[in-house]
């Protein structure tokens, strides 16, 4: 079975940043498989754009190396990749000078779609909306990806979005998370609102609680610096976590449209009740014989920042009232997974007696590895041993299920570039989502720094610190193990 390719009309792309490290290894092999997927019309544009003095040649040369590191099967491909580079070009600017922007306007083609990727650190947003106006280019089909973080707490966002708001409409405004553009959580909405079996069971009611994991078992690495002034909560939870969260908690959009869904999104923000002190763990990573502590990482020995952050929430909200959402995300965690568990309730009445055990149904999410839904039902124990119950997976691991070929999903990057030449804005956050999720954060941040505590250490490999298990014991829960 294979997937169905749409083209999309031509256009013009124009990479800000297009020599750093996401367009190395994430937008130019996204847009190179895109192309080999045979998405592109013919006559499209791909224009990098850095203050790197280098001309057309040069460029294809360095996209060609980004492409055997970062899409090396198929960059092996001869032909796909010659015709590939035949799109490339280059300019030399800078987004807080002039020079350049009359050689981009010309490379750029008014009457077609064109769209401007913000693949520069968030100081620029300002100045490259700015010039792009200035030289002509925000007119038409014209719209711009800005990569997070967007805002650093909810005065920044709001500055950032009345500085885009100056030059673009919102409607030309792509704030990208990648998570969006996961395989699995679009499929959290296919599964919600296309099937009759989940919906009226997804409320107080059935749900016992739901939790959210993303771990990693990476440290900081060579981010440290700047991973140090944004810490686990701006970092992961204001963005992907609360995205997450809002699909999971969101009413049914009357349709699946970019503003039905924002506005749904919006609202369970909106319902999110301020988190006590209490309902909140932080902690920062130790060294371990072979890796070094986050404080050596982060080049901050006396750095309060959190490299984990778990939380206790509620939605307070007619379908979420007693139904509490848990959170945790941290780095040098015991393995690399990333799930939603949604854990219903136990049945309210057990036929089988005390000695059939505690049976409860979770649906989880897994977004890594091994990206899949999978639905725990109790059975009875094969067996001559009477009416023993047992837990199993209804499992739909997509690779199982679809095949290889169709389980080879696109990234969420190739997804998200995609729609946006679509021009459909639907898996973007909104300016006033991102607001709202920074008013949220931002009084959780200040209580830290008010307090002046120090977040407690975790061992590397563990699942965090031991009060970040206690926030869910001491309601008689308990994490799901971190496992792939
Ligand atoms: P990076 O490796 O530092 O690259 C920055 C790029 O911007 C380079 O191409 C640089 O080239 C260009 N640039 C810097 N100053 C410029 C200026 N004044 N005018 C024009 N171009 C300029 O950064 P990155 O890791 O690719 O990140 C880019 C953005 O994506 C950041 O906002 C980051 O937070 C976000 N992001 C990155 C990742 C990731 O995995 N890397 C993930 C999520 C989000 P020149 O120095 O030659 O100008």
């Amino acid at each position: 079975m294979a997937s169905r390719v749409i083209p999309v009309d031509p256009f013009d792309l124009v990479i800000f940043g297009g020599t750093g490290d996401l367009a190395r290894r994430k937008i130019l092999p996204a847009l190179y498989r895109r192309f080999t997927a045979g998405q592109f019309a013919t006559d499209t544009r791909l224009i990098g754009a850095a203050r790197a003095e280098m001309d057309a040649r040069a460029y294809r040369a360095f996209v060609r190396e980004a492409l055997a590191e970062f899409a090396p099967e198929e960059a092996a491909r001869k032909k796909p990749l010659a015709a590939f580079l035949d799109l490339i070009d280059y300019v030399t600017l800078d987004a807080r000078g002039e020079a350049g922007w009359d050689a981009l306007a010309q490379k750029t083609r008014t009457g077609r779609i064109r769209a401007y990727y913000f693949s520069v650190g968030p100081s620029l947003f300002g100045d490259l909306a700015k010039r792009l106006h200035k030289h002509g280019l925000a007119e038409g089909d014209a719209r711009i990806v800005v990569e997070k973080p967007f805002g650093h707490d909810l005065e920044s966002a709001r500055a950032l979005n009345r500085t885009l708001a100056r030059h673009f409409d919102e409607g030309q405004i792509y704030r990208i998370d990648h998570y969006l553009g996961k395989e699995t959580v679009q499929n959290l909405m296919a599964i919600r609102f296309g099937n009759v079996l989940f919906e009226p069971l997804w409320n107080s009611q059935y749900v016992d609680h739901i939790q959210i994991t993303v771990a990693e078992s990476v440290g900081v690495g060579g981010r440290g610096e700047y991973y140090d002034r944004s810490g686990a909560m701006r970092d992961m939870v204001q963005n992907h976590l609360m995205q997450l969260l809002c699909l999971i908690a969101m009413e049914p959009p009357a349709k699946f449209d970019p503003d039905a869904v924002r506005d749904e999104k919006l609202k369970v923000i909106r319902a999110l009740d301020p988190v006590a002190p209490a309902n909140v763990v932080r902690g920062q990573y130790e060294g371990s014989e072979s890796q070094p502590d986050y404080r050596t990482q982060a080049e901050n020995p006396e750095s309060t920042t959190e490299s984990f952050v778990a939380l206790k929430l509620n939605v307070s909200n007619w379908r979420w009232a007693g139904t509490p959402f848990y959170l945790r995300t941290g780095k040098r965690l015991r393995e690399r997974a990333s799930e939603i568990a949604v854990v219903f309730k136990d049945a309210p009445h057990s036929i089988f007696g005390p000695e059939a055990g505690r049976h409860r149904n979770i649906l989880t999410i897994r977004l890594q590895p091994n990206e899949g839904i999978e639905l725990g039902v109790t059975i009875k124990e094969p067996g001559p041993g009477g009416m023993r119950l047992i837990d199993v997976p209804l499992d739909m691991t997509f690779a199982e299920a679809l095949g290889s070929e169709e389980a080879d999903f696109p990234d969420a990057y190739e997804r998200l570039i995609m729609d946006v030449i679509r021009g459909n804005q639907t898996l973007f956050m909104r300016g006033d989502e991102v607001e709202a999720a920074w008013a949220w954060t931002d009084p959780i941040i200040a209580e830290w720094q008010e307090a002046g505590t120090p977040p407690l250490p975790y061992a590397t490999g563990s699942s965090g610190p031991d009060d970040a298990l206690m926030l869910m014991h001491r309601d008689g829960r308990r994490w799901r193990e971190i496992r792939p």
